[in-house]
């Protein structure tokens, strides 16, 4: 059988990587970019407990060692330090794209989502490896639909402060299909909700890791504006099973990955507080410019296509998320452990 890409043993290149998850076949050679933050860690841990050979390529703007380094002696990972926005020669049968710096008080000022994107199209085009790219609800700005169908293109100020990140990915979703049909590349768009979870940055200014944050060190939970603002949150786990479906599926999408249980940031204030502590005060700030007013996934397309929804609803994720937060805040210590 020809081998397209050329190289790597135990790649499984001649089924064009479409393996049924769960069917057993020869481990695939995978990059994840970004894979030592949040998300792609947690994507890392279940490619390699599936079989699969991982490098991980990550500049630790926002990610860190600590999130992969159980996997450090594993033949089967690799991780390099690397900026996307720079050309890089891999051999691989996929690439996962999460390098994004991927929250406001990170993402202002970076080109990674344009020339870190066409970098990893480029090597997916060389080495005929599938592409997924992780884009955002973002991209439906602040939504004149409600809930976000992904036929809906979007309400976005391509000149506020928000701009680089919602325009950033937006014209990576271009990028992406324009490499698909115009030179071949297969990909896969992924439009990812709020997700929250164990190993999120602590204090990168995102609504959950905030409040989680702040309802440990008994600080006030601060709500910013009026607080009916609303989100919808998943929990880690479900988004990588959907980003898991999805490359190895059929179809390119793009498929909202979110979980449709849509919460007031009041609302979700008072679940931190059910979690944490009752005692817990609210401090309410201004709140940023062209904030979205609602968001909420219509994830019918991801039922029907990839067979997936999500699982875990707030009150049992957010749980597991404290206990990491509370360690990493507070160490082992027993007294605070309680
Ligand atoms: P994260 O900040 O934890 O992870 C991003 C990773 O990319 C970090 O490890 C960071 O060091 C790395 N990175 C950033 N710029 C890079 C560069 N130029 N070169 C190499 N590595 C670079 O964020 P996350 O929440 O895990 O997000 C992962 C992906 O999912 C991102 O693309 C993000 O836009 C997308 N997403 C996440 C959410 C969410 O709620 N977590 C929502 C929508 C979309
Ligand atoms: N690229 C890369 N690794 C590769 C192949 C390409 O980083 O294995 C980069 C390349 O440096 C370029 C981008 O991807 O900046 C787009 O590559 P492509 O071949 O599509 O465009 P071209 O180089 O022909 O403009
Ligand atoms: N937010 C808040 N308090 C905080 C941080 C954020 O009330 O400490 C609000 C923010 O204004 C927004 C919502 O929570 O309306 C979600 O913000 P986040 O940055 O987590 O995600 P995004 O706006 O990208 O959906």
């Amino acid at each position: 059988i020809s081998h397209p890409t050329g190289f790597g043993i135990g790649s499984s290149f001649n089924s064009g990587g479409k393996i049924p998850l769960g069917l057993k076949r020869k481990g695939l050679r995978i990059v994840v970019t970004g894979g030592a933050g949040f998300v792609g860690s947690h994507l890392v841990d279940r490619l390699i407990s599936r079989g699969d050979s991982v490098i991980v390529v990550d500049n630790f703007f926002t990610g860190r060692k600590e999130n992969v380094m159980h996997h450090f002696g594993n033949p089967r990972f690799e991780l390099i330090r690397h900026d996307v926005v720079e050309p890089l020669l891999l051999e691989v049968d996929q690439i996962y794209h999460l390098a994004c710096p991927a929250s406001p008080v990170h993402y202002k000022h970076n080109p990674t989502n344009v020339v870190g994107t066409l970098n990893m199209l480029g090597l997916a085009k060389r080495v005929g490896a599938r592409f997924l790219l992780t884009s955002t609800s973002e991209v439906y700005g602040d939504p004149l639909q409600h809930p976000q169908v992904e036929t809906y293109w979007g309400n976005v100020n391509p000149i506020g402060v928000r701009s680089c990140y919602d325009e950033g990915k937006r014209t990576a979703e271009t990028l992406t299909m324009d490499y698909h049909r115009g030179a071949g590349v297969e990909v896969r768009i992924a439009r990812i909700f709020n997700t929250y979870g164990p190993r999120m940055c602590i204090d990168d200014g995102r609504v959950v890791s905030n409040f989680v944050a702040q309802a440990l060190r008994k600080e006030p939970l601060t709500v910013y504006g009026d607080g009916k603002q609303t989100r919808s949150f998943q929990y880690v786990s479900d988004l990588v099973e959907g980003l898991m479906r999805l490359m190895e599926g059929e179809h390119v999408g793009p498929f909202n990955l979110g979980n449709p249980g849509e919460f007031t940031m009041l609302e979700l204030a008072q679940v931190v507080q059910e979690t944490i502590d009752a005692d817990a005060k609210i401090e309410f700030r201004p709140n940023t410019e062209d904030d979205p007013h609602k968001r909420k996934p219509d994830i019918s397309k991801a039922k029907e296509f990839l067979g997936w929804e999500p699982k875990v609803p707030l009150r049992k994720g957010l749980p597991m998320m404290v206990s990491d937060f509370r360690q990493r805040i507070f160490g082992d210590h027993e007294e605070n452990a309680a």
